[in-house]
């Protein structure tokens, strides 16, 4: 029996639909600023998908593109200016930046009220802490789709294949957070299989396609495929087609991650208003 589907794009629209009411109780429009540097195409269609989701939901949006010989000091003088206007709610750079360009040192430069990326160190640290951060959208993402469908996460074994800045880590902090035992894998975990196979919730974000097959999957297991890799012109996951016959619940890709990522960076731009707005919080 096929595994049933954890749709994102309806996760979305849940999550859209509340932002547009609480949107209609405030007595201002949040503003999101997004920074591209040069004309790669990933990035010129992610930058395109988060402008046309903002303004459709009712946000000011502003893309603003910068040359691809763009020096570290234009963009850090940049990115500082745009994060110094009050009219500014959200400002995020989208990664990757043409090298030599530091996206570490950008991310540093963003007021940490305004970082809806969640990648600034203050964010982070209030993440590990339990404070009030901005999370990473992806990860926020996951937790997202898990409470939509009413899937249990505390007392469950997470196990987290990817450690990235980006995915893995924030991830694993959520589900601790949420109270499951929570184990990372990466490039360099042995028996991966025998790991994975533990695992109640699965979470794969590594970039490699159908890294995961069924045989290390535990049947019944909730399954989340966080990587998008292109194959033969399409979209593709981390997790092998077969999955779905031994999984209880998978997000398929595209339509699943994918849409909630964007989702909760509109989440992160009216929670970012509201609060530095002086509302409390959305
Ligand atoms: P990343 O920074 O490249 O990290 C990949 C992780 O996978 C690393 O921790 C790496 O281990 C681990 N890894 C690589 N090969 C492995 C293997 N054979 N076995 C176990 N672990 C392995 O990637 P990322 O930014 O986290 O993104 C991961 C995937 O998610 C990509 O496909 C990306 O496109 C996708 N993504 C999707 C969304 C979305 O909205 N759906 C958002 C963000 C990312 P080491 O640390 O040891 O190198």
């Amino acid at each position: 029996m096929a595994a049933e589907r954890l749709d994102g794009r309806e996760v979305a629209r849940s999550v859209t639909r509340e932002l547009a009411e609480t949107l209609t109780t405030l007595p201002f429009k949040p503003q999101l600023v997004v920074v591209r540097v040069g004309e790669d195409p990933a990035s010129v269609a992610y930058v395109r998908g988060k402008d046309r989701t903002a303004t459709q939901l009712g946000l000011t949006s502003r893309v603003e593109v910068l040359g691809e010989s763009t020096t570290q000091r234009e963009l850090l003088a940049r990115v500082l200016e745009i994060s110094a206007d009050p009219e500014v709610d959200g400002i995020l750079v989208q990664d990757p930046l043409p090298p030599p360009l530091d996206i570490r040192a950008v991310q540093e430069a963003i007021d940490p009220a305004k970082d809806v990326d969640g990648f600034h160190p203050v964010n982070v640290g209030r993440l590990w802490n339990g404070g009030r951060a901005l999370v990473p959208c992806t990860p926020a993402g996951l937790i997202r789709i898990m409470d939509f469908y009413g899937l249990e996460i505390a007392g469950k074994r997470v196990v987290i294949v990817g450690r990235s800045s980006l995915v893995g880590k924030p991830a694993a902090v959520l589900f601790l957070q949420r109270d499951a035992t929570v184990t990372v894998a990466h490039s360099k975990t042995r028996s991966l299989g025998t790991l994975t196979r533990e695992a109640d919730i699965l979470v794969a974000a590594v970039g490699r396609h159908a890294l995961l097959t069924r045989e290390m999957v535990k049947p019944g297991a909730v399954v989340l495929d966080v990587g998008i890799n292109r194959v033969e012109g399409k979209l593709r996951g981390d997790v092998h087609p077969e999955v779905t016959e031994v999984a209880g619940y998978l997000t398929p890709v595209p339509g699943g991650v994918g849409p909630m990522t964007v989702a909760m960076l509109m989440q992160n731009t009216v929670m970012a208003a509201s609060r530095r707005r002086g509302d409390g919080g959305a």
